[in-house]
C-alpha cells in the first residue's frame, strides 16, 4: 500500500514534469526526503506493564519553508507510508503556494486499545522523542487520522515544557482555548465546497441541476455535503463505513449531520430510528453509492477507493477528491479515457492545510482572526488557486490532477534552482 502511494504519486510527478520548467537538478533532489527519524516511545500502561511503540517523522523537503503535515495514529503507519505522505505534502503545500515544504508523521497503534490517560502519555512520550526534528520555523505537525485536537494539545504542551516556553506555533489544529484557530474543525470541507463552486462557475453548471454522492460522512464528508446541500445542490447519497442511504430527491443533509453527531454512527439513520421518517430513503452498500448515476461524486473517506477494478462502472460526470488518494493512477487513466472530470485532492482538500497556516501565522502575530476573516482568507486563496489550475488544464490540454501538479511543480522547481545550480560550476 504505502509502496503504491509513492508509486501513484511518482507517477503523477513524472506527467507533470513534462510541461513545468523543472531542471534536473531539483528533480532529482525531489526523489530523496530531507530527513527521516524513527523513534522507539516506551508507554507505562494503566495495568503496570510497559509497551514501547515505534513512531516516525519524515521531513521531505523544506525549499519553501518549514516543513508541514500530520500525526496519523493507525496500524498501517510505516517509515514507507509516512515517507510517501510527506512527498505528497510537499506537492500540496506548494499547489496552494502555502510558505511551507512537506512532512508527516506518525505511531503504529491502534488507538482505540489505549485509554485516555494511555493515549495522553503516549502523545507526550512522541513529542519528547521528536522535539529536536520540529519547531516553529523547522517542521510543524498536525491532526490526521485518528488523531485530534486534544492530541494536539497534549503535544504543544509537551513540547513547550521542554523548550521552557509556551510555544504554541509548533503544531496546528489544537484547540481554540490553546492558540487554535476558528474554523480549522471545518476548513477541509469548506475548502473543498469553494473548490466545487469555483469549478462548477468554469464548467457553466449550476447548484440546481446537480445530483452528488458523498462516500464518507465524517469531518471533511459532513462538512461538504451541508455547503452543498444549503448551496441548492441535490445530496442523493452519503455513505459512512457502516453503509449509505440514498434518496433521488434529495436527502436533507443537516438531519442527518445533527443525528450523527448525537449517536455518532449513520447505521441508526438508514434502519431503526426517528431520522428514518425525517428522511426518506433507501440503503445501499459502499461500492454501489461510488457507481451511482450522478453528476458529481465526491469520495471523503480513504485512500484506494476506485481503483482498475472498478473505475469501467463509475457514471458520475465529475469527481471531487475531498479524501487523500482516493483515485488510483490506474482508475485515473480509465476515467480519463470516459471523459470524466476529476478534480484532485492535493487541490480540493487544502482547505484543512491552508487554515492550519492561518493557526501559525495567528500565533506567530498574536493577532487572533474571526470566523469571518478565517472564512474570507480561505475562500479568496483556494478560489485563486483552483482557477489557475483550471486554466492550466485547458492551457496545456491536461487532466486537471497532472495541471495541479504542474501548478506546484513550477513553484518548487523555481524554488530549488534559486537555492543553487551546478549551472554555477559549467564555464
Ligand atoms: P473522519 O474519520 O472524520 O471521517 C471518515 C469517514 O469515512 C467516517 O464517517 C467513516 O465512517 C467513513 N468511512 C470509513 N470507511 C469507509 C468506507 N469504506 N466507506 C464509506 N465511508 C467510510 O476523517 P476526515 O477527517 O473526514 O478525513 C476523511 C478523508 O479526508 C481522509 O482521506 C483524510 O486524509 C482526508 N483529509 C482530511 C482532512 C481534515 O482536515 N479532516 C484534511 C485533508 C484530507
Amino acid at each position: 500500500m504505502p509502496e503504491a502511494l509513492l508509486t501513484d504519486a511518482s507517477r503523477r510527478l513524472e506527467q507533470a514534469a513534462h510541461y513545468a520548467p523543472i531542471s534536473e537538478d531539483a528533480t532529482e533532489r525531489l526523489k530523496f526526503p530531507k530527513a527521516s527519524l524513527k523513534v522507539a516511545i516506551p508507554v507505562r500502561m494503566d495495568d503496570g506493564s510497559l509497551r514501547v511503540f515505534e513512531g516516525y517523522r519524515v521531513r521531505y523537503d523544506d525549499t519553501r519553508g518549514p516543513t508541514k503535515g500530520g500525526i496519523r495514529f493507525h496500524p498501517s503507519v510505516s517509515l514507507d507510508e509516512v515517507q510517501s505522505l510527506a512527498f505528497w505534502m510537499t506537492f500540496k503545500c506548494a499547489a496552494v503556494n502555502l510558505p511551507f515544504g512537506g512532512a508527516k508523521g506518525g505511531i503504529t497503534l491502534n488507538p482505540k486499545e489505549l485509554s485516555k490517560f494511555e493515549l495522553e502519555r503516549l502523545s507526550r512520550g512522541y513529542i519528547d522523542a521528536i522535539a529536536p526534528f520540529i519547531g516553529p520555523d523547522l517542521d510543524i505537525p498536525a491532526p490526521v487520522v485518528y488523531t485530534n485536537s486534544m492530541i494536539m494539545g497534549w503535544m504543544m504542551d509537551q513540547y513547550s515544557i521542554i523548550q521552557g516556553r509556551r510555544s504554541p506555533a509548533v503544531i496546528t489544529g489544537k484547540p481554540v482555548s490553546m492558540g487554535g484557530s476558528l474554523g480549522r474543525g471545518t476548513a477541509t470541507g469548506t475548502g473543498a465546497f469553494y473548490v466545487i463552486e469555483t469549478m462548477m462557475k468554469k464548467l457553466g453548471q449550476s447548484p440546481a441541476e446537480q445530483t452528488v454522492a458523498v462516500q464518507g460522512f465524517g469531518n471533511a464528508g459532513s462538512v461538504v455535503a451541508r455547503l452543498l446541500f444549503e448551496a441548492g445542490y441535490k445530496v442523493v447519497a452519503v455513505s459512512d463505513s457502516k453503509g449509505g442511504i440514498y434518496n433521488s430527491s434529495g436527502l436533507k443533509i443537516p438531519d442527518i449531520q445533527q443525528f450523527k453527531q448525537t449517536h455518532h454512527q449513520m447505521k441508526a439513520v438508514y434502519c431503526q430510528d426517528s431520522v428514518c421518517s425525517i428522511t426518506p430513503h433507501e440503503t445501499l452498500t459502499n461500492e454501489a453509492l461510488l457507481e451511482l448515476d450522478v453528476d458529481i461524486l465526491i469520495p471523503a473517506a480513504l485512500e484506494n477507493q476506485i481503483t482498475e477494478k472498478n473505475a469501467h462502472a463509475i457514471q458520475a460526470k465529475t469527481i471531487f477528491e475531498v479524501a487523500n488518494g482516493p483515485v488510483s493512477a490506474d482508475a485515473d487513466k480509465i476515467l480519463e479515457a470516459k471523459g470524466t472530470r476529476l478534480f484532485p485532492d492535493i487541490l480540493v482538500n487544502a482547505g484543512g492545510v491552508m487554515v492550519s497556516h492561518f493557526d501559525w501565522v495567528q500565533n506567530r502575530s498574536g493577532l487572533y482572526w474571526s470566523l469571518k476573516k478565517v472564512e474570507d482568507e480561505l475562500r479568496s486563496r483556494i478560489t485563486s488557486e483552483a482557477a489557475t489550475i483550471y486554466d492550466l488544464a485547458q492551457k496545456h490540454t491536461v487532466s486537471f490532477r497532472t495541471a495541479a501538479y504542474i501548478h506546484a511543480l513550477s513553484r518548487l522547481g523555481e524554488a530549488l534552482n534559486d537555492r543553487g545550480t551546478k549551472d554555477y560550476y559549467i564555464s
